[in-house]
C-alpha cells in the first residue's frame, strides 16, 4: 500500500462478512483506509480486498488476527497503526452465537463467546485509545445487540457478552469525554446474516419448532415491524456515528430494532 498518513483510518473486526463488511464498505465509499479482520477463505478475503481498493480508490488491508487471542489482536492494532499513521474509527463487530440451555451449554463455548464478543473489545480499546486521545479525535463504536438490554432464553453466553459490551462502552465514554473521543454502542435487532441463519436449526431444535417457525415465531416476534434489519442500515448508522455531526453522541446505546425493545 501506499504510504497515506493523512487518510483517515477505520478498522474494524469481523469484516469479512455481514454486518462488519457492509460497515468495512461504507467506510471505504467514504473515502477512508480500511483494515479488515475475520475469518474466511483466502481467496475470498482477498478478492473483498481487490474490490474494495479498486472501487473506492482507498488503501485496504487485511489483517488474519483470532479476536480470542489477545497478542494477535495487539499485532494487529500495531500494524494497522503503523500502516496508516493513525487508526480514528474502530469498530468492534467481531462476534459469534450458541444457542443452548445453560444446563447444556458448553463450557468452551462459554468461554469462546465472552473472549470474541466481549474480550476483544477491551483489548482493541485499550491499545486504540492513546493515538486518538493523542490526536484529540477518535470514534470507537462497539456492535452490541438488542441482546445487550433484553435476554432470550438458551443464549447465557451472548446476552452475557452483549450487555458486559454496553457496560465497556459506557466506561469508556466517560473516561476519554474531554479527549474528543466517543464511545458509543448500536444495538441491531435480527438482521439476516450468517450469523443468524446458522442459529435457526440449533433454535428449531432446542424449542422442538420447525424452522420456519424459528424465523416467524421466534426471531421476527421479537420485532414489531416484523423485517429484518439490513447490513446497510446498520452501516449508514455507523458512518453516523463517526462524523463530527455526531461528536456529542458519547456513551449512547443506541438501538436500530424495528422497536423490539421499546416492549
Ligand atoms: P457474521 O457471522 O456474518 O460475521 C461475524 C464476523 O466475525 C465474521 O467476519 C467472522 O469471520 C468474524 N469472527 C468470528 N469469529 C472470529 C474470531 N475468532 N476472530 C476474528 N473474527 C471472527 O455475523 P453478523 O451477524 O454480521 O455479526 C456481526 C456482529 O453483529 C456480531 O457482534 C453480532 O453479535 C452482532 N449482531 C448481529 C445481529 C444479527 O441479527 N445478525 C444482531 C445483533 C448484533
Amino acid at each position: 500500500m501506499s504510504s497515506q498518513t493523512s487518510t483517515k483510518a477505520a478498522l474494524i473486526t469481523g469484516s469479512t462478512s455481514g454486518i462488519g463488511l457492509a460497515i468495512a464498505e461504507a467506510f471505504a465509499a467514504n473515502g477512508y483506509g480500511v483494515v479488515l479482520n475475520g475469518l474466511g477463505d483466502t481467496d475470498d478475503i482477498k478478492a473483498i480486498c481487490t474490490r474494495l481498493t479498486t472501487t473506492y480508490k482507498v488503501d485496504v488491508i487485511y489483517h488474519p488476527a483470532n479476536m480470542m487471542k489477545p497478542d494477535e489482536i495487539a499485532d494487529m492494532m500495531a500494524l494497522a497503526q503503523n500502516l496508516f499513521g493513525r487508526l480514528d474509527v474502530l469498530v468492534n463487530n467481531a462476534g459469534v452465537q450458541f444457542v443452548a440451555p445453560v444446563e447444556e451449554f458448553p463450557p468452551e463455548k462459554w468461554d469462546q463467546i465472552i473472549a470474541i464478543n466481549l474480550s476483544s473489545a477491551f483489548h482493541t480499546i485499550r491499545l486504540a485509545i492513546p493515538g486518538m486521545a493523542d490526536r484529540k479525535w477518535g470514534r470507537i463504536i462497539n456492535i452490541a445487540s438488542a441482546h445487550g438490554l433484553v435476554a432470550s432464553p438458551f443464549k447465557s453466553a451472548y446476552v452475557a457478552a452483549k450487555h458486559g459490551i454496553v457496560g465497556l462502552t459506557k466506561t469508556i465514554a466517560l473516561e476519554h469525554a474531554r479527549d474528543g473521543v466517543t464511545c458509543n454502542a448500536i444495538c441491531p435487532g435480527y438482521v439476516l446474516t450468517g450469523l443468524v441463519q446458522a442459529q435457526i436449526p440449533d433454535q428449531a431444535k432446542s424449542r422442538g419448532i420447525s424452522e420456519e417457525d424459528v424465523i416467524q415465531n421466534v426471531l421476527l416476534a421479537a420485532q414489531p415491524t416484523k423485517q429484518f434489519v439490513t447490513v446497510d442500515q446498520v452501516a449508514s448508522f455507523a458512518l453516523y456515528l463517526a462524523s463530527d455531526a455526531a461528536a456529542q453522541i458519547n456513551g449512547a446505546i443506541l438501538t436500530i430494532d424495528g422497536g423490539w425493545t421499546a416492549q
